[in-house]
């Protein structure tokens, strides 16, 4: 016998798990039978190519009343004395940090029950419920020992030999007092019935009945109906039926839609997929999401993980995919490679965006809190999968300049807003929406009432580069490029804009000069009502944003120059312009045109380069206007 020392995340784990309260204990049971069903589908996926491995497989449930202990065992692929040190005294990904990370973020509550599930430490929640776990398990198809593994949860387990003549793994809790209610027949088999139903192996429990004649007699009662949840009639499942099932495939957490698919012909496969209503909170920690849909073959599991199932776009998506055509006796790595997957793919991708539309016509305000929480993920598609662009310009959400803070709307809502004499469709991009509504170069769309639709997803600057056209219409950028208006005003606003670099041409030279290092051209615009100036991106040029992104990546960035607009309107102009004249005002001008472009560079989010350039001109120019 050894003793070992469990790796730190984890004494940390099992330390939540003794010392806390908890409103749902009962997930310990669902997390030991997915443990003991994904056993048995390992040893099923080995026995395909050996026979000779099949066995009737079962999890089974013991009681000892007076023992006060649980068993869980079931006759899976076991684990050998290395599996089970890695498995139960390491965790190999590290699950118990991301998932402290999670909890002292504060975003999952304290919710624990919910968040074990999603970080593959499901085993530990035994751990709510008893004071000493036992596991003994035998590998299949191995000749190792079997392997007893003691704990009572707290610095150490140890590891010794068993005597175990079966393949499979044995999970013996010894229950706390205050458990004693899972010692009770009636209430394991109403948890299994809820959460564990649907699960393929059938789940037997010893219970005590009563005869015809009075006296007493102990039968195996199968506690599950093992039906796959995704092969029956959609009218037939209860929306208990969805919400557990779902927590199965996630890890907890509650479903919004649930996505029956039957798809027949050539291409025959059923699906269950679910819409989840939150980010669940393993989503920023991508190593615990499991990626893609479960595929299974013909009810037989094959993995969990099957990627090749859906785009990387609907990765929030989560269900189980049961092909009737795929191949049942080929490696999982082959059978990940059958292009019959990519035409799964192409049908389940559809449906979810055809669903998705009818959700956002019939049920628009559900549709935009989904958004909310997924529409960055869903955006990703508008700029990786060109053949469903069209879709997912239709399923796009923003908020715009003329709708309140929070209210999003669609594309096709904008376009039909659009004053007749509005051309294209209008956007700008920033950090936030305070951010965006404090842009100069939102005042003269602002002053015509036009709207602009606000995007403050990091994703929607790289999806504003291909995404160029609506419905025949130009989406154009407000702060990049030459001004953007309707041919009437435009013209008129260039016009004078015009004019004024004649009556300025002087100024414009000068501060051109005067900043040649820091932009690439200076000019009148009519894009400005109230500020004295602004930068905008050349058409094809970086904004300040991305900039800041590209080079936070680390990327060599040749420097970037903006062009600098002046509004001929505001009085600083002309002041400037009388100070160009007075030879005696040198030094002071050039303060005051590096304060005008610090300034514009602040408006844009952009960071002053020389911050402590800039507090001497300002404190010099406070001290010059406070001065008598
Ligand atoms: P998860 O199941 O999410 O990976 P757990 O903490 O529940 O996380 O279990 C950790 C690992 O221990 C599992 O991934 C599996 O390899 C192993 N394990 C747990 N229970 C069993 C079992 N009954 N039979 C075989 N292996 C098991």
């Amino acid at each position: 016998m050894s003793t070992r020392k469990f790796k730190t995340e984890i004494k940390q784990l099992l330390d939540l798990m003794i010392h806390s309260l908890y409103s749902n204990r009962d997930i310990f049971l669902r997390e030991l039978v997915a443990n003991a069903a994904d056993a048995i589908d390992k040893a099923r996926f080995e026995a395909l190519t050996k026979p000779e491995l099949n066995r009737e497989w079962q999890i089974r449930i013991e009681l000892d009343k007076d023992a006060k202990t649980l068993v869980v065992s079931d006759n899976g692929i076991g684990m050998s004395e290395e599996e089970i040190v890695e498995n139960l005294g390491t965790i190999a990904k590290s699950g118990t940090k991301a998932f402290a990370e999670a909890l002292s973020s504060g975003s999952a509550g304290t919710d624990i029950p919910e968040l074990i599930g999603q970080f593959g430490v499901g085993f530990y929640s035994a751990f709510m419920v008893a004071n000493k776990v036992e596991v003994t398990s035998k590998r299949l198809g191995e000749e190792v020992a079997a392997v007893k593994w003691v704990s009572t949860g707290e610095e150490s387990y140890e590891i010794s030999q068993a005597d175990k003549p079966d393949t499979g793994t044995q999970v013996k809790l010894y229950l706390k007092d205050d458990a004693a209610e899972y010692l009770d027949s009636w209430r394991i088999s109403e948890i299994v019935h809820k959460y564990s139903d649907y699960i393929a192996y059938p789940i037997v429990m010893a219970k005590e009945s009563t005869k015809e004649d009075g006296s007493k007699e102990i039968k195996d009662e199968v506690l599950n109906s093992q039906k796959a949840i995704w092969l029956r009639p959609a009218s037939e499942i209860t929306e208990e039926d969805h919400q557990s099932f779902f927590a199965h495939l996630s890890g907890g957490g509650k479903y919004w839609k649930a996505l029956p698919i039957s798809a027949e012909g050539t291409n025959e496969f059923k699906a269950l997929l679910y819409i989840p209503e939150k980010m669940p909170y393993n989503f920023l920690f991508p190593e615990f999401q499991k990626k893609g849909l479960q595929l299974y073959v013909k009810r037989v599991f094959i993995t969990d993980e099957c990627e090749q199932l859906i785009p990387d776009y609907l990765n929030f998506v989560k269900g189980v995919v049961d092909s009737s055509d795929l191949p049942l006796n080929v490696s999982r790595e082959i059978l990940q490679e059958n292009p019959l997957l990519g035409r799964i793919r192409k049908a389940i991708t559809s449906k979810v965006l055809s669903e998705l539309k009818k959700l956002q016509e019939k049920e628009r305000d559900n549709y935009v809190r989904f958004f909310k929480e997924f529409g960055k993920i869903l955006k990703i598609g508008l700029y990786n999968d060109f053949s469903n662009q069209d879709k997912l310009k239709e399923l796009a959400m923003y908020e715009s300049l003329n709708g309140d803070a929070g209210a999003m709307i669609s594309l096709a809502e904008y376009v039909s807003a659009m004053p007749e004499t509005q051309e294209d469709i209008y956007y700008i991009t920033a950090e936030s929406r305070s951010k965006a509504l404090a842009s100069p170069a939102l005042e003269v769309y602002r002053s015509k009432g036009y709207d602009v639709l606000i995007m403050t997803d990091p994703i929607d600057e790289w999806v504003m580069q291909v995404l160029t056209q609506y419905d025949k219409k130009l989406l154009k950028s407000v702060a990049k490029g030459d001004l953007e208006l309707d041919a009437e005003s435009r013209k008129s606003l260039e016009a004078e804009a015009e004019q004024a670099g004649k009556d300025y041409a002087e100024l414009v030279n000068y501060i051109k000069e005067e900043l040649s290092e820091h932009v690439s051209e200076v000019r009148f615009s009519g894009r400005l009502t109230e500020s004295p100036c602004c930068l905008v991106a050349e058409e094809n040029g970086l904004n300040a944003r991305m900039e800041k992104f590209l080079k936070s990546m680390n990327q060599d960035l040749p420097e970037s120059k903006r062009i600098l607009e002046l509004n001929a309107k505001h009085p600083l102009i002309k002041l400037l312009a009388e100070e160009l004249k007075d030879a005696a005002s040198g030094e002071k001008l050039k303060d005051n045109i590096r304060l005008l472009y610090d300034q514009a560079v602040l408006n844009e989010g952009g960071e002053i380069e020389d911050l402590a350039g800039f507090s001497r001109r300002l404190s010099a120019l406070m001290v010059a206007a406070n001065s008598k």
